[in-house]
């Protein structure tokens, strides 16, 4: 009884820390996964690549854990148990355990089979041993019947197996303990393929880990100028696959405290110029500056926290509409929260409409709220970002006219001491610009005034013109 309840006590110990200890492996590796994963390069997250990141951090992590538990729980404890069992029965007669293997071919080719695996230690070795404590299992439980023959003897095939004939009780004693070695051995089985699915889920984790992102911070970055003069596109080409050039020898200036509209036809490379200044990509060729500087000679931090991109599709979180604005500027009070959903336009439907107002939660993407109600959180979430460099793509393609036009004066006044790039399908939005780029098949074909071009482009007369007269 008292042996009993010391062992169940330290199985429970055992249990509770290696669990922890499974555990924590687990989450530190999951906290230095994510982070990882922040720092990849974009063309990594293609729907394929995405899938793939998610199944090395869900089940991939949980193998490793549960490997880890499993290498510090049973592979240490069965093991002991075998050995423990295997020290009492000797100590009963060591003569009859050393018959028992002797008289059982089958546990020796297995023993033989083990101990040439053993050698092998790598991941072919974990499957093969798996399968000799199977056959382990099988042969620990054929002694039970060779073992009866020999009940009661002193001696057996003439060999002596003890000085006097084993009691009963010893007899059973001797087969509780040999019974007690398979158990182990059973267990042992499940154990190695445990640890080999661990390992190969460890490899696939850290392939990840040690990946090298291609869009990294330069060993010695370059301060950004405080106030800085202009930004330029130099003779940019670009591609995604090596088989097509998605942009191709763009070059352009934009002045501080310029904005600048991109009008071209659907996938002519508009959001695809306007991801490299963040450097969501680095240009084939070419070179992105700011006064001179290459942004590949600045940090990323110095880079992206001048920069404030809306896109199309506005990422929200699953989280409260205020915490989702808040991302533009984390730390920023309530009140300047309130204060960019003012100038967003989205304070009164966030009051009016939401039930917990500020405290709603918005679900997963943002599902529950209106694509113009996201994009209007994405637009508060940049207006409190107050960025140097505003980035819109297509930021107001889903709001109604009437709520645009408001936020048009908003932008308004907002650009005026910002450079902005934006990226618009809507004549009226056009307005805002001081300049407009027409993009055509990756290059740019003309640069002017919408005035300008109204008179000498042909693309912009047909992608804007008409409606343009409309709404005026
Ligand atoms: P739209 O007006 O429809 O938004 P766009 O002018 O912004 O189009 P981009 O999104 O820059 O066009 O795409 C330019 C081209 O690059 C398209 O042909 C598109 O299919 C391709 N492309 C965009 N993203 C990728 C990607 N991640 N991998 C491969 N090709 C891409």
């Amino acid at each position: 009884l008292v042996g009993t309840i010391i062992k169940n006590l330290f199985r429970v110990a055992n249990l509770v820390l290696v669990a922890q200890l499974g555990e924590t492996v687990a989450y530190e590796l999951r906290k230095a996964y994510f982070a990882q994963v922040l720092r990849l390069d974009l063309a990594e997250f293609s729907d394929r690549g995405r899938g793939d990141l998610m199944t090395r951090c869900t089940s991939d992590l949980g193998h490793v854990g549960q490997g880890v538990q499993v290498l510090f729980g049973q592979a240490v404890r069965e093991p002991l148990k075998a050995i423990a069992c295997f020290a009492m029965a000797a100590w009963f007669s060591w003569r009859l355990l050393a018959l028992t293997v002797f008289v059982l071919p089958i546990a020796v080719l297995g023993i033989r089979w083990l101990a040439k695996s053993l050698k092998r230690a790598n991941r072919r070795a974990m499957e093969e041993l798996s399968g000799v404590f199977e056959s382990l299992t099988e042969t620990l439980g054929g002694i039970r019947v060779i073992l009866s023959l020999v009940l009661g003897a002193a001696t057996m095939f003439g060999v002596k197996i003890s000085d006097t004939a084993l009691t009963h009780g010893q007899m059973t004693a001797f087969f509780a303990m040999l019974a007690g070695m398979g158990d182990p051995a059973r267990r042992l089985s499940g154990v190695f393929g445990a640890i080999q699915r661990a390992s190969v889920s460890a490899e696939r984790v850290y392939a990840v880990l040690d990946r090298r992102p291609a869009i990294a911070d330069p060993p010695s970055p370059t301060p950004l100028p405080t106030e800085w003069k202009a930004l330029r596109f130099e003779g940019i080409s670009f591609q995604y696959t090596p088989d097509r050039l998605t942009l191709e020898d763009v070059s352009l200036e934009v002045k501080s405290g310029e904005t600048i509209a991109l009008v071209g036809p659907n996938g002519c490379g508009k959001s695809t110029l306007l991801s490299l200044p963040p450097r969501l990509y680095d240009p084939s060729e070419g070179v992105v500056s700011i006064d001179g500087i290459d942004l590949r000679d600045v940090s990323l931090d110095d880079l992206r926290g001048r920069i404030g991109v809306v896109s199309q599709q506005a990422q929200l979180m699953n989280l409260s509409v205020a915490d989702n604005i808040a991302f533009g500027r984390p730390g920023a009070t309530h009140d300047e929260i309130v204060r960019a959903a003012q100038q967003a336009h989205a304070h009164r439907f966030i009051t009016e409409r939401l039930a917990a107002g500020y405290d709603t939660l918005v679900g997963p993407g943002g599902g529950r709220l209106s694509g113009g109600q996201r994009q209007r959180l994405a637009l508060a979430r940049a207006i409190l970002r107050d960025p140097e460099l505003l980035i819109l793509d297509e930021a107001t393609s889903q709001i109604d006219v009437e709520s645009e036009q408001l936020i048009h004066k908003t932008l308004t006044a907002f650009m005026r001491v910002r450079t902005t790039l934006l990226i618009t399908h809507r004549p009226s939005t056009l307005t805002l610009a001081d300049r407009v780029v027409v993009m055509d098949a990756g290059r740019v074909i003309d640069v002017g005034t919408p005035d300008e071009l109204a008179d000498r482009c042909d693309l912009f007369r047909r992608l804007c013109c008409q409606p343009l007269r409309e709404s005026a």
